[in-house]
């Protein structure tokens, strides 16, 4: 049996990032969406553990860690551990999120990760547990199941989705080199020593998907860790100049960067700025959202 589960990439429509807690984790106020760019986890029975990544040609093997210290590794022994059995599975990972991005790549590969081993072991797990297993994780592996579109807090685990019915359309410029999201936050706390401990709230966004007018939402878009990223990765403040001279209607940073976001009127207009990007940056693509969570595509 082959099990195959597809996880989408996820952009911060709004990202209000509060004071660090005394556990040192950050408060937000998110707005999640899933995006049409994803990875793939597939897994079959094996009488160990093997896992292999493949990426396309634009991103760095050397980028993604090797079974042991992947996210997938941990998602595995975690649900394993949960119902007290071996973790035993060939696992393939084929990646098209970008890595260290601010897309939460490895959180989709880990909330696929726990879909695929979930029916490859037929464990059955309830939802509340898989969410519950997910945040242990990570703060965007929830998200990753739910997808579509959701209004995150505490610090992003806790996802309650909003409606979202417009098809929005991106062009996603990824980097050649990623950013650590430790890095950004620390650099958001050297830049905001006096960071409210209540994050900014969503309000706006939220008004803003529900007209489904792109030029609310453009202007809408607001991400508290955009000056520490750009902070550490000035270059990027020529990349969002030049998409919203190439005709979108707002740039904005990916999560904590460094891929960089443009919002479109429409799909023609997605392409054409994309078409404009390109003749600077080797890898532009388009994408809308918001589509699905960690959901099966082949169960042979
Ligand atoms: P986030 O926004 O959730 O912090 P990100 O999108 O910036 O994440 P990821 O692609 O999720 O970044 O990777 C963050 C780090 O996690 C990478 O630098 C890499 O070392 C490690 N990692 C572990 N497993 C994976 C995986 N399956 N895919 C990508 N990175 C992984």
């Amino acid at each position: 049996m082959t099990v195959t589960v597809r996880a989408p990439g996820k952009i911060n429509l709004h990202l209000g990032v509060g004071a660090p807690r005394s556990d040192g984790f950050h408060p937000l106020v998110t707005v999640y969406q899933a995006v049409g760019i994803c990875d793939d986890v597939t897994v079959a029975p094996s009488p160990g553990w093997t896992l292999g990544v493949s990426v396309p040609d634009w991103m760095d093997a050397a980028a993604v860690p090797v079974t042991g210290d992947n996210i997938v590794d941990r998602a595995a022994q975690l649900l394993a551990r949960h119902h007290g059995i071996a973790s035993q599975a060939a696992v393939s990972v084929t990646k098209a999120i970008p890595v260290a991005g601010g897309m939460a790549g490895g959180s989709a590969d880990a909330a696929a990760a726990l879909v695929a081993l979930d029916r490859l072991w037929g464990l059955e797990t309830p939802d509340d547990e898989l969410l519950s297993l997910a945040a242990e994780l990570g703060s965007d592996v929830p998200f990753a199941l739910v997808g579509g579109t959701a209004l995150g807090t505490g610090r992003g685990e806790l996802v309650e989705p909003v409606p979202d019915p417009t098809t929005w359309w991106w062009v996603v410029v990824p980097s050649d080199e990623g950013l650590s999201t430790p890095a950004v936050y620390r650099r958001f706390d050297e830049l905001n020593p006096d960071a409210p401990a209540e994050p900014a709230a969503a309000a706006t966004t939220l008004a803003a998907l529900a007209t489904g007018d792109p030029e609310l939402l453009a202007g809408a878009l607001h991400n508290d860790l955009q000056d520490a990223a750009l902070d550490l990765r000035p270059d990027l403040a020529d990349l969002l100049d030049l998409g919203q001279q190439s005709g979108a209607l707002r740039g904005l940073v990916s999560g904590s960067g460094p891929t960089c976001l443009f919002l479109a009127d429409d799909a023609d207009a997605a392409r054409a700025v994309a078409g404009r990007l390109a003749e600077h940056h080797d890898v532009v693509l388009v994408t809308n959202g918001p589509v699905a969570g960690a959901h099966v595509v082949t169960y042979a």
